[in-house]
Formats: C-alpha cells, structure tokens, sequence
C-alpha cells in the first residue's frame, strides 16, 4: 500500500489533520474576537479623550481670544476707541444708546441692559453672517468712558479652519444649547462629549460648551490593526496547516509501512522493515523487525517441529528425526554447535553420536563404545531442562569422552532412564527465548525414543511369542524368506528345520497348563542353548518349534546338530517337583534341493518331521532320502575317522617347497592322508571339515603337528638340508583355545627352532575378527613359529589386513596361477602381487604350479618359491628323503 501524497484518504490522516486545523483556528478566532473588542473599547476611548482635550484646547484658545478681545476693549482710552484701532479682531464698534439708529448698536444696547453683569453679549446672526454675533463690552466707568461693544469677528474669534487638526469639525454652543459656532452641521448625530468653558467669572454670562468631532484617523488605525492582526491569524492557520501536514506525512507514513509489513507477515513474509531509528517510530519499526524475526524462528521451529511429530507418527526414522532437530538447531543458533547422543545401547556402551557438519549442516552420525558404568553414573535428573556442567559432572565426563566440549547439555529420560542428551558447544550466552527452542526440539529427540522403543516393544510383541520369549511363526515366516532371498543371491544353502515334541499333549492335560508352559519355556531354552552360532530358533505354534540355519553344512552335519538337539532334550528337565524325560522329532528340509520358498521349505520340513514321528520317535528325518543316506555315510565316516585318528591310522604326506633361483627344495608343507579301509583315500577337504564339526579337530591338530615335527626333526638328524616345515591349521582350531598349548609342547618336545615350523592360517579365517586373528597370531609367533597367509586371494577382500597381520609368508592361490601363461590381465594381477608381497618384506610362495611356463614367469617376476605337482606331487616322508638325498648328491657332483 502505497501511502506517500496520499495519507490524506487515510481517516486517521483526515481525523488528525482536522483537529490540527481546529486547534489553530479556534484560539486564533476567539482571540480575534476579543482583541476586535478590546480595540474597539479602546478606541471609544482614545477618540472621546482626544476629543474633549480637542474641545478644550479649542475653547481655551477662543477664551484667550476673548480674553484679549476684552483687554483691548478695556483700554484707557478717552473715548471709544476707533474700529481702527481694533481692527482686525473686530468687525464693528457701536455705542450703547438705545435710542440709536444703528440697529446693531440698539440690539447690542437691548442686550446689555438685559444681562447688565454680562462683558459679551451674543447678538443673532447678521445677514452676512453665518452665526450669532459676539461682542465685548466696556460698561460706562463714568462720563469719561462711554459704555460701547465691540462686534468681535467671527474669523478672529473662532479661528481659521486650518488652526484645527485635520478633519477635526468643533461645535460651540452657549448655555441655552444655541449654536454659536458649528461649521460641520452642528456634528449633528453624534454624541458628542464636550467641555465647558466658564464665561461667568471673566464675562459675567454662562458656560459656553465646546465639542469636538471624532478624528477619522483613530478609525483609521483601528482598521489596520485589525488587517494587520487578521494576516497573522491566516499565516498562523497557514503555517500550523503545513506543519500538521509535514507530522501527518511523517507519522503516516512510517505507520503504513509498519500497517503493510505486519499484514506481509500474517502472510508468512518476514522481510524487515529497516525504518530510520531516530524516531519513536523508528524504534517501533526495530522492536517490530526483532519481534518479526522472532515469529518467524518460532515459526520455522514450529515447523520443524511438525515435520518432526509427522515422522514420529508415520516412517520413525531415528536418524533422519535426529537430522532434522540438528538442521532446524543449526539453522537458528549456528553457533551452538547442537550435538545428539543416543544410547542405542546403554548396557554395552553403546552410543551414537549425531553432529552437524559447520558447513553443509548435514547431521553426520558416529558410533562409540563407552564405559557403561559411565552412562550408569548418570541418574536421574528431576528438573528436565538445560544443565550447565561443571568439569566432574558425570555428564561431563562422557560428552567429553564422546569428543564434544560441552557447555550445557540437556538430559533426555524416558520412564525415568536416561536415553539420549543434547549437548551444546557454544560458551557464549544464548537468550533464554533461543534456549527454550532449542530444548524444544531436543525434546522431540526424546520422544521420538520413546515411541520408537514403544514401537520396538509393539514389533516385538507382534513377532514373539510371549510364553518363551522366542520369535513367533510370523517373525519365523519372515526371517526364512528374507535368508532364501540371501541364499539364492549367494548360491549357498538354507536349512529348516521343523521340531515337534513328542507326546506332549499328555504332559499339558496330566499336569496341567502351568507344567505344560514351564516345560515350553524349558525346552525353548535348551534348543537354543544347543542350536549353532548364527541359527535362528522360533516357536511355530504349541509344542512345534523352528530352527532355521542359514550357511547349511552337509546332511551330516545338519544331522549332527539335529541329534545335538534331541539329546538335548532327551536330558531329564525338573519342572516343580516333577521330573519330565522329553523326546522330539526333527524334521529337515534344505533350500534349493527340498524348495526355494519359505511355505515350500516348511511344509517339506513338516511332512519330514511326520516321517520321523512314524518311524519311531525320537528321530529327524531329511526331507529327501538321498540326504539321510549322505547323513549317515558321514555320521558313519566321521565314528570311522575318530577310530583312525585314536588307533593312528592317519598318515602324513610331504609337499616339497622350491626355491625359484636354483630349484633348490627349501621347505615342505605337511598334507594329512586318510586312506579308508572301505572307502579307499578320502580327501582331506572332506575329513578335516568332519573332524571340525564332529569335534575332533584338535585331535586331528595335534597328531598332524607333532607328525610333521617329528619326521622334520628326523630329516634334520640325517643332514638333509630343508629349513622349515608347514603345517595347515584351520580356523576352528585357531579358535580353539588348546592349540597354544600343544603348539607350545610339541615345539618344545621336538626342540624346534624359530622359523623351523611354519602355520599355514587360510585367509578367510581373517576376514572374521581381524584384531582377534591378529592377537592370536601374536601369541603362537611367540612360540616360535613363523606365519604363512594361505590361499590369498580367496577369502578376504580388503588388502588392508596385510598391514596389520603378523606374518612372514604370502601363498598365492592356485587359482591365480592357472591362465599367466595365456591372458596378460592374469600376469599383471600376479606380477602386482609379488611386487606387493615383496614391497612388505614377505616371502612368496606360488602353490599349484602345474606348468614349467608358469615356474619361468614366475621366476621372472621375483617370486621367491613355488610348489606344485610340475615340480613334486606330496609324498611320504621316506620318499621325500631320497629325493632330498638325491638332490644332495646330484649338488655334491656339481
Ligand atoms: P592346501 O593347504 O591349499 O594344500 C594344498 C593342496 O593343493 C593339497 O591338496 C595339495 O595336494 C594340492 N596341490 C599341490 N600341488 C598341486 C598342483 O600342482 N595342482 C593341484 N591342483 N593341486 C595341488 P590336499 O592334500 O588334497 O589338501 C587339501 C586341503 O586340506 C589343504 O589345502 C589343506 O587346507 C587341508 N589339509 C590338508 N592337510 C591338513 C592338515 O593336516 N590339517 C589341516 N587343518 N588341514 C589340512
Ligand atoms: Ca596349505
Ligand atoms: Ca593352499
């Protein structure tokens, strides 16, 4: 709204302008009023004084005039005195007589013995004359002086016009009101004031009266003052007009721009107003922009807060809740340095830490373990709002230990437990108003923990079962699916299986429910107890239960675990005072070979277990037959194996290792024989992995390592010059703790040198636990044995582990080897990895070298040994000692 010029359509404008014109031009009206009176009065009086002091100076003069008229007449003459003589002051001299023929002397004589004290006498107008003549009169002293008058003229007597003032008429009249003098009419009509002159002492008649007419210029006056006083009055009108208008304008204007701008922020338009502040309005204007700026933080907070509450209600993302908090925080107070921890798990210390980036303002999150007796150290806090921290305040301590600085931070609590905490960086004070926005938003931190752990407790209500506490048959549906999708991706195999207990209904209805339940959760706690790392275990319904292994072994060994689970349960339980002997019946279904659907997988897994409940109880049965016949074969082999291992019927073949400079054997890795009586040689890959999951792997361990010693030391006492011996040790024996301690006796037992046993660890044990495998490695180099990293290449990803292992040999997969003679890609990867091994001061060894192309390349590239079937196949440890011996001597020829 434009308002410059135009603030007189404004009403406000209008109402303040006509009052600014009514305040100047009431005083200015009454004051005209009453000075026009008192001006007016004052003239009244002015002219009437002047007047009377006009009349009396005009009749003092005419008195004089008589006065010296009556000397003259008086003087000693002899006789009457000629006209002459008197003249000009007289028009006539007449001697009193009465029987005179002068009539003027007659009348003069007629008078004079009317008034006989009388010295003038007035005689009626002559013809010539306009008014009464006087005359003076000189009584008879005697003979010797005749009594005469003497007729006075009239242009003597009562003076020449010009003698007045201008414009000043004058009126004389004797006694008896007759004019005597009035040359202006008489100033008829006029009130006139006028002064007396006593005649009686000096000329024995009554006063005469003189008045004088008003003096036009007094009126004059009276009318210019008046002019002069009304051009003030409009100037006034005028300037207080102009001044009204200028403050209007100047109070108008700020006023709609203030009008305007508040209408823009009901709008949602927050721009200030940046009005001059030297003004009240000016400071409105500021006070107005600070209060603006203000809604619109609020607003905006308001606003985030909704988005927040919006999230809450619908996806619950806790990390992008927290990242909203954090960019609305940072956005209004940038240098509080807002940070969020969330205790994702107190117990174990476990923490998330969410801060701003100080440019993007993108919340990056980070997790930290800390001491959970830290977070226990916390308690309570009962007043729930910010908390300066003094340097040992417990929250100080972990804040700090999160990497934050902390100057106040504001403690989140759900039912009463600590569960998150906003923290602020900034020293600085912040205004209170900014604070409590600040914990506002912090605030919705905590409730989105809330309903987020409300929420988990509802996703876990929903998908467990409450009796045992296990997943329940939809949480079980589920998890299958989601690990047949990760199966099919991997190509590895799922197993199912389906458990049932037998004969339970007679426990539920004999002993009652309360037994039937205990027994439940007993027998939930038992499976679990005995189901493998990384098996999922859920209650499908009444006495059935779920087992569900992603990463399947063989039938064997799912058939082991299965027995495992039986027996299990077959131990007598104790429920109250009873004592219970349970039985169940497995049955086994395994992804893809019995389906690749989760229905599919469980109903074979059902009908399975029906299987085995015919077949007597106590059983698990495979879904497909093929698989209970391999699960026996191996059961049968693995008994088979324990038999071999304990009557050391195991035997141990060499691998010689050779130096790629002179073709020189310097080592030999051990490789463990099986040869079955039934079933003829039976591969180590095979057996190794039975021993490992039939728990004979540290039996096989041990006879596999002291056997390599002691043909090693052997070899050692017949001269024959190998430096080391390699032994493989698979991963469940390094996470076995008893293979310290035999790799420590037999080294001792066989008084082996340092570097004179090798352990070959294959690379995909490391990518398990790299810092584990690391200290462990540690503890067996300290023995004396050195480390070679077997099959690199195959199992573990990143390069990095190559830093932080302890190890002395690198062994290159065979299956880099097989194509360097033909593709160049192949011999660039195996070139890069022995200048890498070389680079880190490794020994490297090729294995499976099956060409003698492959031994020249290798040669070539500075790889230091190879091994494989070109050069030797493994052999017994007789053989390998003549071809040593041969070797020996074919040297010593040369
Ligand atoms: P490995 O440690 O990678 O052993 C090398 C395997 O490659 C041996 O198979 C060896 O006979 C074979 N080989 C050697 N040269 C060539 C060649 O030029 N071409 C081909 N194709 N193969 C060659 P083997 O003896 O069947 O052993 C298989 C695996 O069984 C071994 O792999 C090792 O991991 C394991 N193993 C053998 N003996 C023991 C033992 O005493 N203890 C443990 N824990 N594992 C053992
Ligand atoms: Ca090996
Ligand atoms: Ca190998």
């Amino acid at each position: 709204m434009r308002v410059e010029g135009t603030f007189l359509k404004s009403k406000l404008g209008r109402r303040v302008f006509a009052l600014f014109c009514l305040a100047a031009l009431l005083p200015v009206t009454a004051l005209w009023l009453l000075t026009r009176g008192a001006v007016h009065e004052e003239r009244e009086r002015t002219i009437e004084e002047g007047r009377i002091a006009l009349a009396k100076a005009y009749a003092l003069s005419v008195f004089e005039r008589l006065d010296t008229a009556a000397r003259l007449v008086e003087l000693p003459a002899g006789a009457a005195p000629s006209l002459d003589t008197l003249a000009p002051l007289f028009e006539s001299v007449h001697e009193l007589a009465v029987a005179s023929g002068d009539a003027t002397a007659g009348a003069l004589a007629e008078a004079a013995a009317e008034a006989p004290a009388a010295r003038l006498l007035v005689l009626p107008p002559s013809a010539s004359d306009a008014w009464p003549r006087v005359a003076v009169v000189r009584r008879s002293g005697g003979t010797a002086q005749p009594a005469f008058a003497a007729v006075l003229s009239q242009k003597y007597l009562w003076g020449s016009p010009d003698e007045l003032p201008a414009g000043v008429a004058v009126c004389v009249r004797d006694a008896e009101e007759r004019p005597l003098f009035c040359p202006q009419g008489g100033l008829s009509g006029v009130a006139a004031p006028s002064w007396p002159l006593f005649l009686k002492p000096a000329f024995g008649i009554d006063s005469w009266t003189f008045a004088a007419a008003p003096d036009p210029t007094a009126v004059e006056r009276e009318g210019s003052l008046l002019r002069t006083f009304g051009l003030v009055a409009a100037g006034t009108v005028l300037l207080v007009t102009l001044l009204s208008l200028v403050q209007i304008r100047r109070t108008l204007v700020p006023l709609e721009r203030l009008l305007g701008r508040t209408r823009q922020v009901a709008s949602g338009s927050y721009a200030p107003l940046h009005l001059p502040r030297d003004t009240e309005f000016g400071q409105l204007g500021a006070a107005f922009d600070e209060m603006a700026a203000r809604i619109e933080r609020q607003l905006g907070t308001l606003h985030a807060l909704a988005e927040v509450d919006r999230r809450i209600l619908t996806a619950l993302d806790l990390d992008a809740i927290i990242g909203l908090v954090l960019g609305r925080a940072h956005q209004i107070a940038p240098g509080a340095r807002m940070s969020v921890l969330h205790f994702r798990e107190p117990e174990a210390g476990l923490l998330d830490i969410y801060r701003c980036a100080a440019d993007s303002g993108q919340a990056l999150r980070e997790r930290l373990h800390c001491d959970p007796q830290l977070l226990q150290r916390l308690g309570r806090d009962k007043d729930g709002g910010w908390r300066l921290l003094a340097a040992d305040d417990p929250w100080h301590v972990l804040l700090r230990a999160a990497g934050i600085e902390p100057h106040r931070v504001l403690p989140l609590q759900v039912r009463q437990r600590s569960v998150a905490a906003v923290a602020l960086d900034a020293a600085a004070d912040l205004d209170p108003a900014l604070l409590d926005e600040l914990r506002e938003l912090g605030e919705r931190v905590a409730v989105a923990v809330a309903a987020k752990q409300r929420d988990d407790l509802l996703v876990f209500q929903a998908r467990h079962d409450a009796l045992t506490g296990l997943p329940n048959r939809f949480d079980a549906t589920e998890t299958l699916a989601a690990a047949l999708v990760r199966a099919a991706n991997t190509a590895g195999r799922v197993a199912v299986m389906f458990i049932d207990l037998d004969r339970f209904k007679p426990i539920n209805d004999g002993l009652g429910h309360a037994v039937g339940d205990a027994v439940l959760v007993e027998v939930a706690r038992l499976l679990a107890r005995e189901l493998p790392p990384g098996g999922y275990l859920a209650r499908y319904g009444g006495d059935e239960f779920i087992a569900v292994l992603a990463h399947a072994g063989d039938p064997a060994g799912l058939g082991r675990i299965a027995a495992t689970l039986s027996a299990a349960l077959a131990a007598p339980i104790r429920v109250g005072t009873t004592e219970l002997q349970l039985q169940c019946s497995i049955g086994i279904a395994v992804h893809p070979d019995d389906g690749t659907q989760a229905e599919t997988l469980l109903r074979n897994a059902d009908i399975a277990m029906y299987r085995a409940k015919r077949s007597g109880r106590g059983q698990y049965v495979f879904f497909e037959e093929r698989m209970n016949v391999e699960a026996a074969t191996s059961i049968r082999l693995l008994a088979d194996l324990r038999v071999a291992l304990r009557e050391r019927r195991l035997h141990m073949e060499f691998q010689p290792r050779v130096d790629t400079r002179d073709g020189r054997i310097v080592a030999v890795e051990a490789l463990a024989r099986w040869l079955h009586p039934v079933e003829g040689p039976i591969s180590p890959v095979l057996f190794v992995r039975l021993a490992e999951e039939g728990g004979l792997i540290d039996a096989l361990g041990e006879w596999a390592l002291d056997e390599a010693c002691r043909c090693f030391v052997n070899w050692r006492a017949a001269g024959v010059g190998i430096s080391s011996v390699s032994v493989n040790v698979s991963s469940h024996q390094l996470d076995s703790a008893r293979i310290e301690d035999y790799l420590r006796d037999t080294i001792a037992r066989y008084r082996m040198r340092p570097g004179e046993l090798e352990i070959e660890i294959t690379e995909s044990v490391i990518a398990r636990d790299l810092s584990r495998v690391a200290a462990r490695l540690e503890v067996l180099r300290g023995f004396g044995a050195s480390i070679a990293i077997d099959d690199f290449g195959t199992g573990y990803s990143s390069l990095q582990y190559l830093r932080l292992l302890p190890f002395d040999t690198l062994k290159i997969d065979r299956s880099f080897l097989l194509d360097i003679v033909e593709s160049e890609a192949a011999r660039t990867l195996v070139r890069a990895i022995v200048a890498m091994g070389d680079a880190l001061g490794k020994l490297i060894v090729a294995e499976g070298v099956e060409s003698n192309e492959q031994v020249v390349l290798l040669r070539e590239w500075g790889c230091h040994f190879v091994q494989g079937y070109v050069l030797y196949a493994p052999m017994g440890p007789q053989r390998l000692l003549e071809e040593l011996g041969s070797w020996t001597s074919k040297a010593g020829q040369r």
